[in-house]
């Protein structure tokens, strides 16, 4: 590998769908595919979620060589951050080495479980021992940061979600890419977890599934608003926010008018859709 590509440092939108992928005419420029961002930075492929947009992505991963690793890191696992594991190819091929990541989340034992749980009668036809890939379950503790390798740097950070998730951190060749979702924030009290986890960060995706407007009728369910981000991203210095998990009934109508009001406040603030492609 190049000294060039060693220090890429390259943030891909697979899906930017929260809950339910949708498709049609009104959501094609934001696309359909729920949760999952692929993170390059040199010979290491960082996933985080694995919603249905993991499946294209695999598509492409399945010709690295093996040199390239692939890291999974689960936010959580509701539907929408996990459905497309058991499509995702590069775990069906015998060369390649992958780890699962993912927080201790309620009424699981460990990540392995999970995935056990997931691909079950009467959830799915066959478990994950159609897998070929060596894969290593991680069970990642509260709050913890890891290295996997020299000079890429993990952080992390628990979330207000029902049931548990994880916000993550990453940091390479001095620069830093974080993705918070999904999390449901008190309004007129920030989260200083998150804020600590996104300090002078380079720019970080955050769970927009809400307007602060329509926070009364969603309490509990977990989520917060582009408009939280924004003053987040200021409270913690952060470059800017990429706002993603679009609900299903946000079209991209809808979301062009939200990344009007965000550039209003910082012009590289913006909507994240699929395939956008955001090097470091
Ligand atoms: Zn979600
Ligand atoms: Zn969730």
């Amino acid at each position: 590998m190049n000294n060039k590509l060693k220090d890429q440092f390259e943030i891909t939108f697979w899906g930017t769908r929260g809950t339910l992928p949708v498709s049609g005419a009104p959501f094609s420029q934001t696309g359909g595919n729920t949760n999952c961002i692929e993170i390059t930075c040199g010979d290491h492929t960082i996933i985080i979620d694995a919603g249905t947009g993991i499946r294209e992505l695999g598509s492409k991963l399945v010709s690295t060589t093996p040199e390239q690793k692939i890291h999974l890191l689960l936010t959580h696992a509701h539907y929408d951050h996990v459905e497309g594991i058991p499509f995702f190819a590069p775990l069906f091929m015998e060369n390649k080495v992958i780890d699962i990541r993912c927080g201790k989340l309620e009424g699981v034992k460990d990540t392995k479980q999970l995935i056990n749980d997931l691909m079950k009668r009467p959830f799915f036809p066959v478990g994950p021992e159609v897998f070929s890939a060596t894969i290593d379950y991680v069970t990642l503790e509260k709050n913890c940061s890891f290295n996997i390798s020299d000079n890429i740097k993990i952080s992390t950070t628990p979330l207000n979600h029902p049931g548990g998730a994880t916000g993550y951190r990453i940091d390479f060749a001095g620069k830093s890419f974080a993705c918070i979702t999904d999390t449901e924030h008190t309004a007129g009290k920030p989260d200083q977890n998150i804020i600590e986890l996104i300090k002078d960060v380079d720019v970080f995706a955050y769970d927009c599934s809400l307007l602060d407007k329509e926070m009364g009728d969603f309490q509990g369910y977990g989520h917060s608003t582009f408009e939280e981000g924004m003053r987040l991203a200021e409270l913690a210095n952060a470059g800017y926010l990429l706002a993603t998990h679009h609900m299903p009934f946000r079209n991209d109508h809808d979301l062009q008018q939200i990344e009007k009001e965000m550039k209003v406040k910082n012009p590289k603030h913006a909507i994240a859709r699929e395939k956008d492609c955001i090097k470091l």
